[in-house]
C-alpha cells in the first residue's frame, strides 16, 4: 500500500501529524497514514479550536503473530449484490485442515455478517454445524476431531453488511468492502464496488482467518449486472450470461496469497491490453481516460522485466492488472496481481506533465514479490512490506531516470522520517503497536527504505541483489520475520550482520552525529573528531563512512568504521583541505553537524554530484544570503540540474529579492518562460507573483496562460487576479470548464475572495470533481465564498456542506465541512450581536424610531438563520461516521 504524500504536500503533512499526534493522545483511532493527497491550504490546527484534551497513555501490549490453528487451503466464494441495501450475498466454501494439533473446532474472522448456513460438505451432502457468532468471530463446532492429515469442507452461506460496522465502532476506512453509489442514485457519480483487504478488511466481505500468516489459493465467482466488468486477483477463467440479464466472472489463482491481498471490484471501465512476455497486463480506466491509460501505466512491462532481472525471480502471478476506484481513502493497494490506485491518479496526458505517478506503480508492483511473494508474518514486521516497496521506488527511478533522480527522490524519504521521528521515535520491527494501522507510517516506509540503501551499499550491489533473490526463493509463498532476512543476507555475504539488524531495524531513533575537524599546517595532518551525540546507554551505532577530502580540486576517499562514541582519524593531507565531505556518498541515517565555512559551503555546492550534498550546502548558506557570494549562488542554483534545487532556491526570492532585484527578476522570467520542468515553472510565476508588481509582468502571465502546464496556469491565474482582481475574474471565467483540479482549485480560491451569486454555480457544479483530499479546499473556500451571500444561497450551500460533514469517508475531510459550517455559525452571530447592539443603542437614543423595527427584522431573520445552523450541526454530531470525532466537535 502506499500513501500519497508529494513532495510540496510536507509542511502541511507535517502540520496534519501534529494535529494527528493531538488526536491520539486522545485516544482517538485515526490512519494519518493511509490518508489521501492533502490540499495545500491544509491547516486544521489554524481553524479548529481543539478544546481541552484528554490525554491517555496506554501500554501497549506485545503483539505477537496469530497462532496457527486451522490452516485454509483453498478459498471459493460464490457472490452476488443487493446494490439498494449495500450487502453483499456470499457463499463460502473453505477447504481446510488442522494446522498441526488435531482440532475439533474453527475460528473464523467475519465482521458484521448475518449468517444463514454454516454445514460441513462432503462431496454433495451437506451436514449442518453448530456455531457461536458474536458479529466478529465465527466459532464453528466440526462435529469431530480432525487430524492434520485430514482436510475438511465448511459450506458457510451469509450476508455482509460493511455499512453496519460502522454501528460498532468501526472506521469508515476499516469496512473493507466499499459500494459507491450503489443504487445510482446520486446524479454524475460513479457505480463502483470494491474491496480493501488491508490490514483486516478481508473478513468483511467473507469469512477467513484474516491474518497475513495465513495462505491459501482461491476461486472467485461474481455475478453483477451485465454492465459492469469486474476485476480479481488471478485469472479470468470462466464467464457466463444469466437470464436476468446478469453475468457471472469466475477469477480463479492457483498460488497461494494472504486473505488481506484477496481482492474484487466491480465498475465500468475500458480495458487497456498490454504484454509482459506471456502474461497479460492491463489497465482498468475509467472510459474517457482509455486513450491516457498507457500514458498512465504504458511503463509497466519495463518495470516488471527490470525487477524481474534483478531480483533474479520472474513476475510470479498469473496477470497483472493496476485499476482506479473512486472515493478511495489512501492512494495505492498491490493486491495480488490486480493493484488498486485511487483515481487521483488517473490523468490525462497534459495533467501528467505537472506530476506522474510512477512511484505508485512502481511501489505496488515491488510489493509483487515484497509483501505478496514473500509475505510479513504479522504486523510488527510491515516494515518487510512497505519499506522494500518504497526502495523498489528508488531502484525504478535508479534505473529509468539516473542515480540522480533516484537521490531526490530518497531525499525527500529521509525528511519525511524525520519529520516523523522527531515526535515519535520507534523501532522498524515493533511488537508493541497500539493500532496495527499504526504500523503505516514514516517509519516502516521510509525509514525501512533508507535502511535497506544502506544495507546495500554496505555489502555492495553483487551481495545484496543476490542476498534478494535468496531471501525471495527459500521464503516464496510463506510468511518471514525480519531474521530471515538477516539469514539470507549472512548466508550470502558470509559475515556476521547481527550489529546492523539489531541497530537499524530494533532500535529506535538514528545517530546525532557531529564533525569537526583541525588542519595541523607543520605536521601536514588533518585530524577529524566524529563524536555522537545521542550516545546514552549503550546506544552507540556502528556505522562504516566514507570521508573524501578535498585538496586543490582533487579528491581522496577515506574509508572507516565508526564504533565508538568518540573517534578521532588522523590523515596526511599536503595543505589545508577545500572540503572534508563526511559520509560522502551520503548514506547513513543520521543528523550530522559539520561547522563549515560560507567558502567551504560554496565549494561543497560547486563540487558535488549529489542532491543531498547541493541541498545542505543551500540550506545552510541561506543565514549568509546577505552576502554577494551567495547570492550569486542562489541564482546560480535557479539553474541546477535537480528541478527540487531550482525549486528551493526559486522560494528563496523573498529574500534575494531585497539584494538582486533585477537580476533575480530577469532569471525568474526566463525560467517561467524557457524551463523544460513545470513545477520550476510554476514555482518561479509564484516568486514573480509574490516579489513583483509591474505592468511589464501582465504580458509575461498572459503568455503563461498558454502553457500546457496546468499547474503554471493556475499560479498564472492567481498572480493575474492579485495583480488585477477584475482582470483576473475575467479570465477567470474563461478556464471554467477545465477539467483540472489544478484549475478548479485556484478558482475556487479566487472565487472564495470576490465571487457573487454568479460563482455559485461554479462550486455547485465542481463540487463532486474535487476529490480525496481536495474536497478540504472545496468545503473551505466554499464556506469563505458564502459569507455574506443572501440567505437563501447560504441555506443550498449549507446542504452541499452539510452533505461532505456526514458523507465523506476521510474524517478530516467531514471535519472540513463541519468548520465550514461553523464558519457560516460565526458570521449570523456576529450579526445577531450587532443588530442587538444597534436595536439597544436606538433604544436609548431614538426609541419608536422605524429603524428598529427594520434592524428587528433583521435580527429575527438571523435568528432563524442560526437555530437552522444549529440543528444541521447537531445532527452532523449524531450522524454515525462522526461518532469518533465527537470530542472536536465537543469545542464547538
Ligand atoms: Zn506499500
Amino acid at each position: 500500500m502506499k500513501v500519497p504524500l508529494c513532495n510540496s504536500k510536507q509542511v502541511e503533512q507535517k502540520v496534519l501529524c501534529f494535529f494527528v499526534a493531538l488526536l491520539l493522545l486522545s485516544n482517538y483511532s485515526c490512519k494519518t497514514n493511509k490518508n489521501t493527497t492533502l490540499p495545500s491550504t491544509l491547516n486544521p490546527l489554524a481553524e479548529i479550536n481543539l478544546g481541552p484534551l484528554d490525554t491517555v497513555f496506554t501500554e501497549a501490549p506485545y503483539q505477537a503473530s496469530n497462532k496457527r490453528i486451522n490452516d485454509i487451503l483453498h478459498t471459493k466464494l460464490e457472490l452476488s449484490f443487493d446494490l439498494k441495501n449495500k450487502q453483499l450475498l456470499g457463499i463460502a466454501t473453505l477447504t481446510m485442515k488442522p494446522y498441526f494439533s488435531p482440532a475439533s473446532s474453527l475460528q473464523l474472522n467475519a465482521k458484521g455478517f448475518e449468517i444463514k448456513e454454516i454445514a460441513m460438505l462432503s462431496g454433495n451432502i451437506k451436514t449442518k454445524l453448530k456455531y457461536i457468532y458474536d458479529n466478529k468471530i465465527l466459532t464453528i463446532d466440526l462435529g469431530r476431531t480432525f487430524k492434520r492429515t485430514e482436510n475438511y469442507t465448511i459450506y458457510i452461506d451469509y450476508i455482509a453488511r460493511p455499512e453496519s460496522l460502522e454501528k460498532y465502532g468501526y472506521e469508515s476506512t476499516e469496512l473493507g468492502l466499499y459500494f459507491i453509489n450503489a443504487d445510482g442514485s446520486i446524479p454524475h457519480k460513479r457505480t463502483q464496488i470494491y474491496t480493501q483487504g488491508e490490514t483486516e478488511g478481508s473478513s468483511c466481505w467473507f469469512p477467513t482467518i484474516d491474518s497475513p500468516n495465513e495462505k491459501f489459493t482461491q476461486e472467485i465467482s461474481i455475478t453483477v449486472p451485465k454492465k459492469f466488468l469486474t476485476l480479481s486477483n488471478g485469472l479470468l477463467v470462466w464467464q457466463q450470461l444469466n437470464s436476468d440479464s446478469t453475468r457471472t466472472d469466475t477469477w480463479k489463482q492457483n498460488l497461494p496469497h494472504s486473505p488481506y491481498l484477496t481482492f474484487m471490484c466491480v465498475g465500468q471501465y475500458a480495458v487497456t491490453k498490454d504484454v509482459y512476455k506471456d502474461k497479460e497486463i492491463s489497465y482498468y480506466v475509467y472510459p474517457e481516460y482509455e486513450k491516457y491509460a498507457k500514458d498512465i501505466f504504458g511503463k509497466t512491462p519495463e518495470m516488471m522485466e527490470y525487477f524481474s532481472k534483478i531480483l533474479g525471480i520472474e513476475y510470479p502471478w498469473e496477470k497483472y492488472s493496476q485499476v482506479f476506484v473512486q472515493d478511495y481513502f489512501s492512494g495505492a493497494m498491490e493486491n495480488t496481481s490486480a493493484s488498486l490506485f485511487g483515481d487521483f491518479a488517473q490523468k490525462t496526458s497534459r495533467e501528467l506533465l505537472d506530476d506522474n505517478d510512477e512511484d505508485f506503480i512502481a511501489h505496488e508492483l515491488f510489493h509483487q514479490w515484497f509483501g505478496n511473494l514473500v509475505t510479513c508474518e504479522s504486523w510488527a514486521n510491515t516494515t518487510l512490506n512497505e519499506g522494500f516497496a518504497t526502495y523498489g521506488e528508488y531502484l525504478w527511478f535508479e534505473y529509468k531516470y539516473g542515480k540522480q533522480k533516484a537521490d531526490e527522490h530518497l531525499y525527500q524519504d529521509l525528511q519525511e522520517y524525520f519529520a516523523e521521528v522527531e515526535n515519535a521515535p520507534k523501532e522498524l520491527i515493533r511488537y508493541t503497536y497500539l493500532s496495527k494501522e499504526d504500523m503505516f507510517d514514516s517509519h516502516s516506509y521510509q525509514k525501512g527504505g533508507l535502511v535497506l540503501h544502506m544495507l546495500r551499499n554496505y555489502v555492495g550491489d553483487e551481495v545484496f541483489f543476490a542476498a534478494l533473490n535468496l531471501y525471495l526463493e527459500k521464503n516464496k509463498f510463506s510468511t518471514t520475520e525480519f531474521h530471515q532476512l538477516r539469514l539470507a543476507f549472512e548466508e550470502v555475504s558470509g559475515e556476521d550482520l547481527n550489529w546492523f539488524f539489531n541497530q537499524w531495524f530494533l532500535k529506535a531513533g538514528h545517530p546525532n552525529i557531529s564533525v569537526s575537524y583541525l588542519y595541523n599546517d607543520t605536521s601536514k595532518s588533518l585530524t577529524l573528531n566524529v563524536f555522537q551525540e545521542n550516545a546514552e546507554k549503550n546506544n552507540i551505532y556502528k556505522m562504516p563512512t566514507a570521508i573524501d577530502i578535498y585538496v586543490k580540486g582533487k579528491k581522496e576517499r577515506m574509508n572507516v568504521v565508526i564504533e565508538k562514541q568518540k573517534e578521532t582519524y588522523t590523515f596526511s593531507v599536503p595543505q589545508t583541505p577545500d572540503w572534508v565531505n563526511f559520509d560522502a556518498e551520503k548514506i547513513l541515517i543520521a543528523e550530522v553537524s559539520q561547522k563549515k565555512s560560507v567558502a567551504e559551503w560554496i565549494y561543497q555546492y560547486n563540487k558535488s554530484m549529489l542532491f543531498a550534498d547541493k541541498m545542505q550546502a543551500l540550506t545552510n548558506l541561506n543565514t549568509y544570503i546577505e552576502l554577494p557570494v551567495v547570492q550569486e549562488l542562489f541564482l546560480k542554483a535557479m539553474n541546477d540540474a535537480f528541478p527540487e534545487i531550482k525549486k528551493y532556491a526559486i522560494k528563496q526570492s523573498g529574500i534575494l529579492v531585497k539584494y538582486t532585484d533585477t537580476k533575480l527578476k530577469q532569471v525568474l522570467i526566463k525560467l517561467v518562460q524557457k524551463d523544460e520542468n513545470s513545477q520550476v515553472r510554476a514555482e518561479a510565476i509564484v516568486a514573480l507573483g509574490e516579489n513583483y508588481i509591474s505592468n511589464d509582468l501582465l504580458n509575461v502571465y498572459k503568455k503563461s496562460l498558454e502553457d500546457k502546464s496546468y499547474l503554471v496556469q493556475s499560479k498564472t491565474l492567481q498572480n493575474i487576479y492579485y495583480y488585477d482582481k477584475e482582470l483576473g475574474m475575467d479570465f477567470s471565467k474563461s478556464f471554467e470548464k477545465d477539467s483540472s483540479i489544478a484549475i478548479i482549485t485556484a478558482l475556487a480560491q479566487i472565487y472564495a475572495e470576490s465571487g457573487t451569486a454568479n460563482e455559485n454555480n461554479f462550486f455547485v457544479a465542481n463540487a463532486n470533481r474535487f476529490k480525496d483530499g481536495d474536497k478540504y479546499t472545496f468545503a473551505k473556500q466554499y464556506s469563505k465564498f458564502l459569507l455574506n451571500k443572501n440567505d437563501s444561497l447560504i441555506n443550498n450551500g449549507l446542504l452541499l456542506l452539510e452533505n461532505v460533514a456526514t458523507q465523506d469517508k476521510l474524517w478530516y475531510i467531514r471535519l472540513a465541512g463541519f468548520n465550514g459550517i461553523n464558519v457560516l455559525k460565526n458570521m449570523y452571530n456576529n450579526k445577531q450581536k450587532d443588530a442587538i447592539a444597534k436595536i439597544d443603542l436606538l433604544n436609548k437614543t431614538k426609541p419608536n424610531s422605524p429603524q428598529i423595527q427594520q434592524l428587528q427584522g433583521v435580527l429575527s431573520q438571523t435568528e432563524r438563520q442560526l437555530s437552522r445552523i444549529s440543528s444541521i450541526i447537531s445532527s452532523i454530531k449524531t450522524t454515525e461516521k462522526n461518532s469518533n470525532l465527537i470530542e472536536i466537535y465537543r469545542s464547538n
